[in-house]
């Protein structure tokens, strides 16, 4: 349930409110806007009438049931977009984010070529997978706690924080102790054990859609991951599973302004994995920035012929500089489009 209180409704009126229902067992999360205040209620509110908390404080404007089973991730509880802050780099909330590097380590020199040349192009962060989910038992698994020791120094030289997967709940700890951002794959979105786990980390999420999941299930695995107690969930459309079979994946180009009108956590498309295909990976994220996404994540490999996994779909450096200076422009064409959304049931409220 969400409160939205009458414009100038005084604090102490809110903080009133707040105990009172914390008092009957709910969470309470307020958010003080430009032209709104309200209190979101989190548990079960199946048993509050309408009429009963209308009845609780002469400030309360109206009263909105949520309809959909999110409620932390939910634009309704927090209009705002969210901007998330990994080591000083902004995601969300306006910000064009580019995140770059190897779908797997390699080596250090490996990393090392490719993180300097996509620093110089404008990435703010530096991908590679340590741990990879790979579809055979028999393809190269990654370099694991060594790939780690080189992310750690790929940051220590460029200043770049580090994206990397994690593939198991054990490893969370480990993981995190290396890296900035934890991500978890497409393949791992309802792995309910591990999303409880990265929840419990203070380390921001980087949380892929499942290749057959849909956008409420995506929402979903957020949930469990801010309910856990770590609000920094960024998400990510990589493409998903359609009967077109030449392209890796189809990229779902609507998942962004749906889930940006359903969630106020940012959205990030990574057309790398859902083309399959290096010279479909422009396009495609031009496409996604003219959508609304807040940043891109791209696969960049100095010698994508011998890379060790995914050197189809890798941009070499310098495509990946041509790529970026293209969606900048594509940005400043439609600023509006990386503006907020803040749900007119909410915003309305101080405007009439
Ligand atoms: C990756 O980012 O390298 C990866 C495995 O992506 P996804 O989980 O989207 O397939
Ligand atoms: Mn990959």
């Amino acid at each position: 349930m969400v409160i939205v209180m009458k414009p100038g409704a005084p604090q102490s009126e809110m903080e009133k409110l707040s105990k009172k229902f914390e008092s009957m067992g709910l969470s309470v999360h307020p958010t003080i806007g430009e032209n709104y205040s309200i209190l979101g209620l989190v548990g079960d509110t199946q048993l509050l009438t309408e009429s009963e908390v209308a009845a609780s404080s002469s400030y309360i404007d109206r009263i909105i049931r949520v309809q959909h089973p999110f409620k932390l991730a939910s634009r309704l509880f927090h209009p705002e977009d969210s901007v998330i802050d990994v080591e000083g780099v902004k995601i969300g909330g306006g910000n064009l984010t580019f995140i770059a590097g190897p779908c797997a380590v390699e080596s250090r020199d490996q990393v090392f070529a490719i993180a300097e040349q996509v620093k110089a192009s404008g990435a703010h962060m530096l991908r590679g997978g340590a741990y990879k989910p790979r579809t055979s038992p028999y393809s190269f698994q990654g370099l694991q706690e060594e790939g780690l020791q080189i992310l750690k120094e790929a940051k220590e030289k460029t200043g770049m924080p580090i994206v990397t997967e994690i593939i198991t709940p054990d490893l969370v700890e480990l993981v995190a102790d290396y890296v900035d951002v934890l991500q978890v794959g497409a393949r791992n979105m309802q792995n309910f054990s591990l999303l409880r786990t990265v929840g419990q980390t203070n380390k921001p999420i980087l949380l892929k859609r499942g290749m057959s999941a849909t956008i409420e299930e995506l929402i979903m695995a957020a949930e469990y991951i801010m309910s856990e107690g770590n609000p920094n969930v960024i998400l990510c459309e990589r493409g998903i599973r359609t009967f077109e079979t030449y392209t890796r994946n189809t990229l779902d180009i609507s998942a962004i302004p749906a889930i940006k009108e359903l969630c106020h956590l940012p959205v990030i498309v990574d057309p790398s994995h859902a083309a399959g295909r290096w010279h479909m990976v422009e396009p495609l994220a031009k496409a996604a920035i003219a959508a609304g996404a807040d940043g891109l994540i791209v696969e960049v490999h100095h010698k994508p012929d011998e890379a060790l996994s995914d050197g189809a779909q890798s941009l070499k450096p310098e495509k990946f500089n041509r790529l970026i200076s293209a969606v900048r422009q594509i940005a400043a064409i439609d600023e509006d489009v990386h503006h907020r959304h803040v749900p007119a049931q909410v915003r309305d409220n101080g405007l009439r």
